[in-house]
């Protein structure tokens, strides 16, 4: 009998957007580009497209538990990637489910609001996760706007934040997309006090799905064993060029090619 050597399989517990440039299926799409396996289980359902979200509902707890249940039983996960939980009770669940899987690297992209603004959750939910996901998470991912909501600093610098939500977590990414620099300034913070920043050049557009894209990039180049410096620098690259090389499928805003 042959002796099948899998790729590495990365659990995904985030919603899914029926347009595709977010959610789980940018999870799956930037997950399989690392060379890693997705194992996608659903938190929560939107209703949007590429211009704007339009309502979502978030999953009983049983279906999401029963979900993970099913994969964890069957696979050896080598990583985990936390998106859209949508409520304060989805965070409870999510906690469960980690019970489950310690020592493996977990990336938590605090998902508040979608590429278009509309909300994908409450702050409460964000501040659930600062709480109860950030210290057993290996990594947050927040870029600025959830940065300053998880931190409480309406109008925080990176810096600002990083020192309100270090006690929280080992590592936190803020991602600097959403500013007007010619040079996005993507910060890394570790607890250990050290710290990276990561520049490059600013893209025009506005995209759709880049938070997802990064973060679960980065579960990937985790789940290979890379350390968490250089998943940063290789998952922050790889965004880069989905961005660079992004299309535009609907009349709102640009998709991040991954594959
Ligand atoms: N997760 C889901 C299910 C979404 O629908 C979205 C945005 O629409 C996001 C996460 C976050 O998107 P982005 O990567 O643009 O921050």
């Amino acid at each position: 009998m042959n002796t099948v050597r899998s790729r590495p399989v990365v659990l995904c517990l985030s919603g899914h957007d029926p347009s595709g440039g977010a959610g789980l299926q940018a999870d799956i799409e930037a997950i399989m580009a690392q060379g890693c396996h997705a194992a996608p289980t659903v938190t929560a359902l939107t209703v949007q497209n590429s211009i704007d979200v339009s309502d979502f509902r978030v999953l009983d707890a049983d279906w999401v538990l029963a979900q993970a249940d099913a994969v964890i039983k069957d696979m050896t996960v080598a990583g985990v990637k936390l998106g859209m939980l949508g409520s304060v009770s989805m965070v409870d669940t999510v906690v469960q489910i980690l019970q489950r899987l310690q020592g493996l690297p977990i990336v938590c992209d605090p998902v508040l609001r979608a590429g278009g603004g509309g909300a994908l959750g409450k702050d409460e939910v964000g501040y659930a996760m600062r709480e109860r996901l950030l210290p057993v998470a290996t990594i947050a991912t927040p870029n600025l706007p959830e940065a300053r909501i998880l931190a409480e600093l309406p109008n925080g610098t990176p810096d600002e934040c990083a020192a309100k939500l270090l006690p929280f977590c080992q590592h936190l990414l803020i991602t600097g997309g959403h500013g007007e620099e010619s040079r996005v300034h993507n910060r890394l913070y570790s607890r250990d006090g050290s710290t990276a920043t990561f520049t490059c050049d600013r893209l025009p557009g506005s995209y759709h799905g880049s938070g997802c894209t990064l973060a679960s990039a980065l579960a990937g180049r985790l789940a290979l064993g890379e350390d968490t410096h250089t998943a940063v620098e290789n998952a922050l690259a790889y965004t880069w060029r989905t961005l660079r090389d992004a299309d535009r499928p609907g009349a709102g805003q640009y998709f991040p090619r991954r594959l």
